[in-house]
């Protein structure tokens, strides 16, 4: 059985655009994030231990990023921490390599260069916890580059961004049916609003791009239960 198993952010940040911007830019790079905007929820999160990485505020409501970091290294969470700081906050930031972050960046800051840190930080863990690529009967999707490819006619296909993701869903729960409900949830999440979702279209782009390369692999709906991937 192929898994994909996807590298969990947490972004701590109370100014919620730029916490905003962090998590589409982030999810675009294929992670999974969720966000917290006040320190008290942050820290509820980052106890979790479920996250390979957590961007941290250090000026925050409830509780500053520096007590959260001195907290979670002290319950051995095992997330790499990013530092966001002001200019004027440069004592903190030694503060926070001393309590052990792993990096820091200075706001305000380019989208791109955060992003940079973070795969640098990430990079070993996701040698080993992420697998390229995903296969069902003649189909081979690699999620890095988001190609499909058609094994029998060698023909492949770039696969945006939505359709992805409901496809790598498909592929991981192969000949099972997956309702419309769990579909939304998994591939839209709580975020987006429901009515501008509309899964029939993007199943059928989908379901396009499979015959084009010229697999034999079919998305099938299921009268009143939802839809099925085969052959
Ligand atoms: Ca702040």
């Amino acid at each position: 059985m192929w898994e994909v198993v996807r590298l969990r952010i947490l972004v701590v940040e109370d100014e919620e655009t730029i916490a905003d911007i962090i998590a589409t830019k982030l999810r675009a790079e294929k992670y999974e994030v969720d966000t917290s905007f006040d320190g008290e929820d942050g820290l509820y999160n980052a106890m979790t231990n479920i996250y390979d990485l957590i961007i941290l505020d250090i000026m925050l409501p409830n509780k500053n990023g520096l007590e959260i970091l001195k907290e979670i290294k002290e319950n051995d969470i095992s997330a790499k921490v990013i530092m966001l700081t002001a200019k004027s906050e440069l004592d903190d930031k030694l503060k926070g390599f001393s309590t052990g972050a792993d990096d820091y960046v200075t706001k305000p800051f380019h989208i791109e260069e955060l992003i940079a840190r973070v795969n640098v930080q990430l990079r070993n863990k996701g040698n080993h916890k992420v697998r390229d690529i995903l296969e069902y009967s003649d189909l081979s999707l690699n999620i890095r580059t988001s190609t499909l490819t058609c094994k029998s006619t060698n023909e492949s296909i770039n696969i945006p961004y939505r359709e992805f993701l409901l496809l790598e869903y498909f592929m991981n729960n192969k000949e099972q049916i997956i309702s419309k409900e769990q579909i939304y949830d998994k591939v839209w999440g709580m975020d987006t609003d429901y009515e501008s979702n509309n899964l029939e279209a993007y199943l059928s782009f989908l379901r396009k791009k499979i015959k084009i390369i010229g697999s034999k692999v079919n998305i099938k709906a299921v009268r009143n239960l939802g839809y099925k991937m085969e052959e």
